[in-house]
């Protein structure tokens, strides 16, 4: 998108807010705040109980946190999925002390990007890194390959189509980083990531998700 287009755009979405009510996410019910969730849908958010090994899930991915992902990910907007950050940085729990020096979302591939207009993990990211005092550094890692959606694959499937798939680059070198994802199911994509920023000199690596989705098939199958 160029840069006139951008202006349009986000010139219109402006106007769009000063005509139209900001409304819930999940439910579509006005809001009189700029919150992602009514205060009826943010009460149904439960706390993740579990999550792949070495990433913090925020919320369960049960009720209303479906809708609204699904429609900050599939509309046009990217303060719609930055309002879901909040919902993330309030969750977040640093594991150990970790102090992060960096926040890298989940690249989406350029072509995919391009598409879309937004990364909607980069924009879920923006509140974390605020709250945390960290840049985020939504170039430091690149995707290399477009891959297929993950949602129809098994467990090992997901880690082979994501194998080698992230390069970054040497801005990571001595950071302490935490990674980005709106939704999190076996950890594949995760992992994979977390290795491309350790291979990239990163000292220490954690990982957070706004919701945890289960696994459509089981291992095996
Ligand atoms: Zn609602």
């Amino acid at each position: 998108m160029g840069p006139m287009l951008s202006l349009l755009k986000t010139w219109c979405a402006d106007l769009a807010d000063l005509v139209a009510p900001r409304v819930c996410l999940a439910c579509a019910d006005p809001l009189v705040t700029v919150e992602a969730l009514c205060p009826r849908c943010r009460e149904h958010l439960m706390p993740a109980v579990d999550a792949p090994m070495g990433v913090h899930v925020a919320w369960d991915h049960g009720g209303p946190l479906v809708r609204a992902i699904h429609r900050a990910k599939y509309g046009d907007d990217p303060a719609v999925a930055a309002s879901l950050g909040a919902l993330l940085a309030e969750a977040w729990r640093a594991p150990g002390g970790f102090v992060a020096t960096r926040v890298v979302p989940v690249p989406l591939h350029p072509a995919r990007l391009r598409q879309r207009g937004f990364n909607q993990s980069a924009e879920l990211a923006r509140a974390l890194a605020q709250q945390l005092d960290a840049p985020l550094a939504w170039r430091a890692v690149e995707r290399v390959r477009d891959t297929p959606s993950q949602t129809r694959l098994d467990r090992g499937a997901r880690r082979e189509n994501v194998r080698s798939v992230f390069r970054a680059d040497g801005s990571l070198r001595g950071q302490r980083v935490v990674l980005v994802d709106d939704v999190v199911t076996t950890g594949a994509t995760l992992s994979e990531l977390r290795d491309a920023v350790l291979a990239a000199g990163a000292t220490a690596v954690c990982a957070t998700a706004l919701a945890r989705a289960p696994l459509l098939f089981t291992d095996g199958r």
